[in-house]
């Protein structure tokens, strides 16, 4: 049985984006509504802080500067507000102290402040990497990969979760049956949720105050796509990997939530979440 050794963990805000509603949600409305770009910080008791993702950073700017890049911020306008590194030294924490970066996936609005972090490892799913890292131009930016946002030392920094130790997961997180104890001390377990890019590193561990998390990056769009299922609207298939595997990653969530509701899923542009989870972060 795994123990789920525990971390700390502050969800955390790094900017946001603006597109209608429908687009994220069938049957949603056609109002602008706001996408925050969310990342956890992990502290755990020997490996030190870690982040899940970056969000939104100033680098982005730097990223889309030239073309076709430049469309990607045309297409999603984003806000900053107070930095990740700010949000951190909060926190008492500097860039130094963020040992590693898990890297849910390569989508600019999750890897923009990589550069921030120039002592930290990176660890990412090899699928996903593999996936993007030839690419530029206008192939990188249908993926939603700015390579400008990936350190030059990347492939030096970086390890991958398929070579970590693969566990059973219990039951009661059917229907993923498989995970990978990152570490090794049963702290955190990845495990692909694919569909919306080739693989997805969705994360769960157990927080501070005894409860099961699971970050599912862009698995889902928000809470409600989970419990009411519903799916994006068609034209989204545009920015998926695979809209099939994405559909059953989304039906398999929803079984997970329907069967574990003290589970917490969080999708990382969910305002939802957000709004119920930034009041726990102590
Ligand atoms: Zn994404």
């Amino acid at each position: 049985m795994l123990k789920f050794k525990r971390v700390r963990f502050s969800l955390l805000k790094a900017g946001h984006c603006h597109h209608p509603e429908f687009v994220t949600l069938r049957g949603g409305s056609w109002r602008n509504i706001q996408f925050p770009a969310l990342c956890a910080l992990l502290e755990h008791p020997e490996r030190g802080a870690l982040l899940y993702d970056t969000g939104y950073a100033e680098h982005f700017y730097a990223a889309t500067q030239g073309f076709p890049y430049r469309l990607y911020r045309w297409v999603t306008p984003i806000h900053l507000g107070t930095s990740l590194i700010e949000q951190l030294a909060q926190r008492g924490l500097s860039s130094a102290d963020i040992t590693t970066v898990l890297i849910s996936h390569f989508h600019g609005d999750h890897v923009a402040g990589l550069h921030d972090f120039p002592h930290a490892q990176f660890v990412a799913m090899q699928s996903d990497y593999d996936a993007v890292q030839q690419l530029t131009g206008w192939s990188a930016l249908k993926n939603g990969f700015l390579p400008a946002l990936l350190p030059r030392d990347f492939a030096a920094r970086v390890s991958f979760v398929e070579t970590t130790r693969r566990v059973n997961l219990p039951r009661e997180f059917a229907p993923f049956a498989e995970g990978y104890d990152l570490f090794g001390d049963e702290s955190l377990m990845a495990f692909p949720l694919p569909g919306h890019v080739a693989a997805q590193m969705g994360l769960l561990f157990r927080d501070q105050h005894d409860a099961l998390r699971l970050l599912i990056a862009d698995a889902a769009w928000s809470q409600r796509a989970i419990t009411e299922l519903r799916f994006p609207a068609p034209v989204t298939r545009l920015l998926f990997s695979d809209t099939a595997r994405y559909r059953q990653t989304l039906r398999q969530l929803h079984e997970l939530q329907t069967h574990h509701r003290e589970l917490t899923l969080i999708p990382s542009h969910c305002t939802q979440t957000w709004q119920s989870l930034q009041q726990t972060n102590a």
